[in-house]
């Protein structure tokens, strides 16, 4: 199955936004979808700004993305804003990939007006994909801050270990990585940190796009050594290994991260 926020349709056209001429000739029929300030906007009038990001292609249609977060909400003739995640479950899983890229794309520009090198002003280019400082010439492409996400096996019976952090309910056990870090590495460094559990086998299972702001979430399932465990009361303050019955009765398995695909698959095998 596509998790949600993947699986975008649209031909990225990659190797065509660097062209000013071609991209301003598809503008003139192009589809926009007008977003203010990381949300989207229900029944806006104003779908031109001072700033757009060119998505792709839609057949032979060109979509941009238009940010009008300069403007004040009445202005932009919407009844509503609301974050593309309070839709899951109401808009096709194509339609939240091009909402989620749109939102991640225009927070990225919003974000990299000047230059971290030098302060200069940077500019947009290759439709919104590329900023160049006006000062000091370097270029700046869009950051992505990858973030591990496990299933911790137990090594001895079907059960999974999962934590409760200071607020909210059980969860899987998740980290951003850090520089110079395999993702493996940041598997098992995460795991041990938020439960002293050291693990074996460290095994891909997916990813997915989280463009809020600008993660891309991979998983993994890991098999633990032992069914010990320590939390660090930092960052969970309990956790708990639970067999598939416990997990079918207490997860709620329809949220849209990629941590509900992992119980889900998990719980499909075991
Ligand atoms: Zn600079």
């Amino acid at each position: 199955m596509t998790l949600m926020y993947c699986g975008l349709e649209l031909d990225r056209a990659a190797n065509r936004r660097g062209d000013r001429a071609w991209l301003e000739e598809v503008r003139a029929s192009a589809r926009v979808l007008p977003l203010w300030r990381d949300k989207c906007l229900v029944g806006a009038t104003c779908e031109t700004s001072d700033f757009e990001v060119f998505l792709g292609m839609d057949g032979d249609t060109a979509v941009f993305a238009a940010d009008l977060s300069t403007m004040e909400l009445a202005a932009t003739g919407a009844s509503e804003a609301v974050d593309v995640r309070r839709l899951f479950g109401t808009i096709s899983a194509e339609e939240a990939a091009t909402l989620a890229y749109a939102r991640g794309i225009l927070h990225w520009n919003r974000n990299q007006r000047f230059c971290g090198a030098c302060g200069g002003a940077t500019e947009s280019r290759e439709g919104g994909h590329l900023r160049a400082c006006q000062e000091c010439s370097k270029l700046l492409f869009p950051r992505i801050e990858p973030a591990v996400i496990v299933l911790v096996e137990s090594p001895v019976a079907p059960k999974v270990l999962l934590g409760r952090p200071q607020k909210g309910g059980f969860c899987t056990l998740a980290g951003f990585v850090e520089i110079g870090e395999s993702l493996e590495d940041a598997v098992r460094r995460e795991v041990f940190e938020e439960a002293g559990v050291v693990v074996g086998d460290v095994r891909y299972q997916a990813s997915q796009a989280w463009p809020f702001p600008s993660g891309l979430m991979v998983g993994f399932r890991a098999t633990a050594v032992s069914e010990e465990f320590t939390v660090d009361g930092v960052e969970l303050a309990e956790a708990k290994w639970f067999t598939p019955d416990e997990l079918r009765a207490e997860y709620p398995c329809t949220v849209d991260s990629i941590e509900g695909h992992l119980v889900r698959e998990w719980l499909a095998t075991a």
